[in-house]
């Protein structure tokens, strides 16, 4: 199989996805890309604005939907279209 053609329709459907609010970004402590599952999300309205926590232990990132990302007072003439905040830490499976 063609890889570079796999690429692009795992691009693509990823696109799809994340247009109809199937899926969203997560960013990783490494910078990578990763995707979860939306759980409320529409095409119309996406609402991303939740903490994702990086267990060290198990290596898991996952979505905290409840908990909701902080307003930031950004300096004049900065705008923001999407915010993210990564914790990472010991999660409630790994806490011993
Ligand atoms: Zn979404
Ligand atoms: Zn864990
Ligand atoms: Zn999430």
């Amino acid at each position: 199989m063609d890889r570079s053609f796999d690429r692009v329709t795992v691009y693509r459907t990823l696109k799809t996805f994340l247009d109809k609010g199937l899926i969203h970004k997560v960013l990783d402590d490494e910078g990578v890309s990763k995707y979860a599952l939306c759980s409320e999300c529409s095409k119309e309205n996406h609402n991303h604005e939740h903490v994702h926590f990086k267990c060290e232990s198990c290596g898991q990132t996952q979505c905290l939907d409840n908990i909701r990302i902080p307003e930031i007072d950004l300096p004049a003439g900065f705008l923001a279209k999407e915010k993210n905040l990564l914790i990472q830490g010991v999660c409630d499976q790994c806490d011993q």
